[in-house]
């Protein structure tokens, strides 16, 4: 074991602060990474202010990870000491049953280990995300990353990224489809990113008026202001597809009236609160809502190569630790543009 310095809340009221821990020494298998940026997701927030029950304190947020290997195991092959490398939202699986197989590691039958707040089989303990100095993990759950682009703007791609780039692959976004993004933080952001790189026709939904211009330059044919109901109902049964990002409780019945026939809502915000559904809203024209989970490690790595090869990284605002509290009030008020990053050097 070994001492590592790193931010963490010991309840749900008490905001971030310096938290000292032990991490594992690297067996045969595992990477040793020295953490140089963090993104910082609403998921952080969500899980050290207990929104989502669950969680265990002391809690060490973050999984968005980048930076460098300093030690690996003698059995490693994929990583050399000096390599840049990337660790997303799961640190390991069980990796025999069938969703594993698949390479679905995140819907994990034995559940999958994230990479905060998951039972550390290592340690006995509970896991240590990405606020923090160093981390250690196997490695087939270390990801490769291009030296060619920002290492900062690449962080929040290990999760912004991957969960609205496996969406779209999955219900096959790309040209000839109307998509609707709703919310323009950190996941949407990508989320516009993705589907215009993907060839879709795509709308944002915004409840922030201020971010309409931000919209287009990020890849938005069109913006919409959600509140207003008349701009709204123009859209009425026009979208073949939405990914909904939004944070908190919001109408679904707005957005899935806006879906064609067969027209799917996908739900990646994760609203602490329970959303209530019309069922006209689906009965007519057999409109399906979904969800989706991140996205499975040899995705996570195919999306990382596709940001390399088209130079899609995320718009960033670096901030220092001792900032990460205020960014969080920030984070509530919509005010993100478009992902906070925490440079660990401030550490
Ligand atoms: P974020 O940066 O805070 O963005 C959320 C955006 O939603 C805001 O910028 C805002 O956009 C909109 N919004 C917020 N509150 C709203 C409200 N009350 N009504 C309507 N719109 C509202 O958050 P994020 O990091 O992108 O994460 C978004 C959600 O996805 C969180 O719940 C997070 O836990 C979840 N998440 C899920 C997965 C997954 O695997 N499914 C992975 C990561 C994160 P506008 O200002 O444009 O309206
Ligand atoms: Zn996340
Ligand atoms: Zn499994």
């Amino acid at each position: 074991m070994h001492p590592t310095k790193g931010y963490a809340a010991k309840s749900k009221t008490s905001p971030l602060a310096p938290f000292s821990f032990e991490r594992r020494d690297p067996g045969p298998t595992d990477i040793q990474i020295d953490i140089l940026f963090c993104g910082v997701c609403h998921s952080d927030l969500h899980t050290v202010r207990g929104e989502w029950g669950g969680t265990i304190f002391p809690c060490v947020p973050g999984h968005e990870i980048v930076g460098r290997v300093v030690k690996v195991g003698q059995e490693v092959k994929k990583f050399r000491e000096g390599d840049l490398a990337a660790v997303g939202c799961m640190v390991d699986s069980c990796r025999a049953c069938a969703n594993c197989r698949e390479n679905l590691e995140q819907f994990c039958d034995n559940g999958p280990v994230f990479t905060y707040n998951s039972k550390d089989k290592h340690t006995g303990g509970n896991t240590y995300g990405g606020y923090s100095q160093s981390i250690v993990v196997d490695q087939d759950f270390v990801l490769r990353i291009s030296d060619k682009l920002d290492l900062a703007a690449t962080a929040p791609l290990l999760c912004a990224g991957i969960t609205t780039y496996s969406p779209l692959r999955h219900w096959k976004i790309g040209k000839g489809h109307k998509v609707g993004v709703v919310g323009l933080g950190g996941l949407g952001h990508m989320g516009v990113k993705f589907a215009n790189a993907f060839g879709a026709q795509v709308a944002l939904f915004t409840t922030s008026p201020n971010k309409t211009a931000d919209a287009k330059k990020l890849g938005a044919h069109e913006v919409i202001l959600s509140k207003n109901e008349e701009e709204m109902e123009k859209h009425e049964k026009s979208f073949d597809f939405i990914l909904d990002t939004v944070s908190a409780p919001h109408d679904l019945d707005a957005y899935l009236s806006l879906l064609k026939r067969d027209g799917t809502l996908v739900l990646v915000g994760a609203s602490p609160d329970p959303l209530a559904v019309d069922a006209f809203s689906l009965i007519h024209r057999r409109r399906s809502l979904a969800g989706s989970l991140i996205g499975g490690i040899a995705e996570t790595q195919e999306m990382l190569d596709y940001c390399a090869e088209h130079g899609i990284v995320c718009d960033i605002e670096k901030i220092s630790i001792d900032q990460i509290n205020e960014a969080y009030e920030r984070m509530l008020k919509s005010d993100v543009k478009y992902r906070f990053v925490i440079d660990m050097a401030s550490l």
